[in-house]
């Protein structure tokens, strides 16, 4: 089913901007790129490890695009995007794309890598969660030093191989002004400009006829000075002679006056999130390209609403589209065999959901009867959320009870997983292993870390996570209304992806999930070990969730079950259980007026959750990537006894604000997310800092997160010179 590229249509010509331009009649926004069996994920870790090549890399990645845009096609989408693809992550390619590596990675043997993951000189640059997204980007540094220039290299060798296949694309971009946003350097927006400007020449000169910039950033709240940017960028790059159409992309919510400011402008064509936001005013000489297929969910589209939504656009040409790149979803549902029947005929994954928009856009010019929306379910009532004792009273029972050193040292959770264990899970799931001996297998890895623990000196162990092939899909399988899927990976960073659960049915907890293995490792030690589950916002916010209940109600049914959990935990005699809540962050909707309300019922979900114990059971809760200093007063609102939180990475930000809080915290003094070894002195360093903010009583010593993706060598040797820190730390009180 190739096309010829010498017949390619080009109906408008690059040459000829004034002219009327037509958009295909469908296409999405972008595509998952980590291949249907991770076939990039396996090829990144063979070039890291120095088992392959830069070139076996790039034709893993080669490859891969080839068959997306050959799939893309035989499902029947017009419109094929290129540049979707990324070897770590799309903004870190727009930071190679301008010209703005940092001048300390450009030395590295890979400078790529050396961004994205640190070398043993170098830290990675910061990452963070992209939008309200699970999937994390590497966030542009950008200084008095950055001189941009155009290395347009990666999306015209896109276009060209596409085209070697027969097929013209839209090369896909991060747009001037979001990725200005990002690095917190909009002043930039006139030098970067010109590189967009060059690239839109070089793309033209390609045969380009459509670009697709990107600006999500466009969703959220914008000052006048940030809307004034958004024109003076699709102004200028708008009058630009003989250049591609361009399509403004926005995604995860309503553009609202950011519209607009757009439509003002001579962008021909804008892309608006219509799953999330609301069908914008009429445009009549606008392209719109209309995101009724959700690239967030994983639901089948209601087509008659879809087609009701489409039809209610006014613009001179509307477009079928996905809410945003569908990157955010599995590849098929056609492989998850296993299923319960009855589900399974409901879902939409990536390849599911193209052929949706491709039938979509065949109905809205064929035209079809209507039939009522789906109904929405009534939540089953839960009994008010309890109160804990004033933090004061609860201290002092934790502190007799658990009679723990000044700065205490403890880590996240997890400890690293070996390949054996994942390879035992999956005997067990083929059904070569026994049951038993998977357990045996896992009680050894327990008693194994409670001795690394016990060595290295540490004060609070933990049982190091072997048995959770995640944090949160452990959870799914043991809950009931969670379904699992088989092959539904998702990228969440780099080479690192996860399975979301589906969330399809009311949850509750049948059984005991993590007591035994709790109860185990606390039979090996004198030491308190720590109790660990994942809380209610973060088991949904890493799940698919429900189309027919609110999220809160959601929650909150996730919350009692875990609650349960919590209670079960305590009577085994666990006196400090930890509820991690990394993403309570990452669900914050990105317009300011919508956040209270999801601030209140995350918070109060939490506290169902924990609010049961006694006094002196101690409360842990663990938070990453929280752009921290935002939700502060919520962090607080969790009402946990000790805090641990990432900070390392994204720099001393964290601190700024901690002056005001009230109990234990532990914001991480190295971080896990890169394989080098910190010094004491480095840890030194950041304990000091955190010194600086908070009084000692208030202050614990751990990594940044979980150690799960580290080998044993590196976590013995970093939490070695953690302890030796924190006893010299301790010796300066
Ligand atoms: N307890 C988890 C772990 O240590 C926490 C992981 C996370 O914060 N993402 O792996
Ligand atoms: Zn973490």
């Amino acid at each position: 089913g190739h096309q010829d590229p010498s017949a390619l249509s080009n109906p408008t010509g690059p040459q000829d901007p004034s002219a009327l331009r037509t958009f295909p009649a469908s296409t999405v926004l972008g595509y998952p790129r980590i291949g249907p069996d991770r076939e990039l994920k396996r090829a990144l870790e063979a070039y890291w490890d120095g088992r392959a090549g830069r070139a076996d890399l790039e034709a893993t990645g080669a490859e891969l695009r080839a068959r997306t845009w050959q799939r893309l096609h035989a499902l029947g989408l017009d419109g094929l995007p290129s540049n979707t693809f990324s070897l770590y992550d799309q903004v870190l390619d727009t930071i190679v794309l301008l010209g703005a590596t940092p001048a300390r990675y450009l030395d590295a043997d890979d400078p790529y890598f050396a961004m994205a993951r640190g070398t043993a000189d170098l830290a990675p640059l910061r990452m963070t969660k992209w939008f309200d997204t699970n999937y994390h980007h590497l966030v542009p540094e950008i200084g008095g030093d950055t001189v941009f220039k155009l290395d347009a290299s990666k999306p015209i060798s896109e276009v060209r191989q596409a085209l070697e296949l027969g097929f013209e694309t839209r090369p896909v971009i991060l747009g001037p002004v979001t990725f200005l946003l990002l690095a917190g350097a909009l002043e930039r927006l006139d030098e970067v400009l010109d590189c967009y400007e060059e690239l839109l020449a070089a793309l033209a000169a390609e045969g380009v006829t459509w670009v697709q910039l990107d600006e999500p950033a466009l969703v959220g709240d914008r000052t006048p000075r940030e809307l004034a940017a958004v024109r003076a960028a699709y102004d200028r790059l708008g009058a630009q002679a003989g250049r591609p159409g361009l399509l403004v992309a926005s995604y995860f919510g309503d553009l609202g006056e950011a519209f607009g400011v757009l439509a003002a402008t001579p962008v021909e064509a804008i892309a608006v999130d219509l799953v999330r936001g609301v069908v914008p005013p009429p445009a009549p000489d606008k392209i719109i390209v209309a995101g009724v297929v959700s690239g967030r969910d994983i639901w089948r589209t209601h087509t008659d609403r879809a087609l009701g939504l489409l039809r209610s656009v006014k613009a001179a040409q509307v477009v079928v589209s996905t809410s945003c790149s569908l990157q955010h979803v599995p590849y098929t549902v056609a492989v998850e065999t296993s299923l319960e029947p009855g589900l399974w005929e409901r879902l939409a994954f990536a390849e599911e959901k193209v052929a949706e928009v491709a039938a979509l856009s065949r109905l809205l010019t064929t035209g079809r009867p209507g039939s009522p929306p789906p109904a929405t379910a009534a939540p089953a009532p839960l009994p008010p959320v309890a109160a804990r004792s004033p933090y004061p009273v609860r201290a002092a029972a934790q502190a007799a009870h658990l009679d723990l050193p000044p700065l205490p040292t403890t880590t996240i959770g997890s400890f690293p997983q070996l390949g054996q264990l994942r390879a035992a899970r999956a005997a067990v799931t083929s059904g070569s292993l026994a049951e038993s001996d998977y357990d045996k297998l896992v009680e050894q890895e327990i008693e194994h870390a409670i001795r690394v623990q016990e060595r290295l000196g540490l004060d609070v162990l933990v049982h190091g996570e072997p048995e959770r092939n995640d944090m949160v899909q452990y959870f799914a399988e043991h809950l009931d209304g969670f379904a699992v899927t088989r092959h539904g990976w998702v990228q969440s960073y780099g080479s690192r992806c996860t399975r979301p659960p589906i969330i399809h049915g009311d949850v509750s907890r049948p059984a005991p999930i993590t007591v035994r293995w709790a109860r185990y490792a606390q039979s090996l030690t004198d030491k308190p070990v720590k109790g660990m589950l994942t809380g209610p916002v973060t088991i949904v916010a890493w799940s698919f969730d429900r189309d027919d209940l609110p999220l809160a109600a959601v929650t909150h049914q996730v919350a009692a079950a875990i609650a349960d959990e919590v209670a079960d935990l305590e009577a085994a005699g666990i006196s400090i259980i930890q509820v991690d809540e990394p993403a309570l962050r990452e669900l914050l909707p990105l317009r300011a007026a919508d956040q209270p309300a999801y601030l209140e019922w995350s918070v109060a979900a939490y506290r169902r959750a924990t609010s049961g114990v006694s006094d002196r059971t101690q409360i842990h809760t663990h938070l990453c990537y929280s752009d921290a200093q935002e939700i502060l007063s919520a962090i607080d609102g969790l009402d946990a006894d000790v805090t641990t939180i990432e900070s390392a990475r994204s720099g001393a930000r964290i601190l700024g604000g901690v002056q005001g809080f009230g109990r234990g915290l532990g914001p991480g003094v190295y971080d896990i997310h890169s394989p080098r070894v910190p010094s004491v002195e480095e840890i030194a360093g950041s304990l000091r800092a955190t010194l600086d903010a908070l009084p000692a009583v208030q202050v614990w010593v751990n990594p940044d997160c979980g150690l799960k993706t580290r080998t044993y060598a590196q976590v013995e040797a970093a939490l070695g010179n953690l302890v030796e820190a924190a006893r010299e730390a301790r010796a300066g009180l």
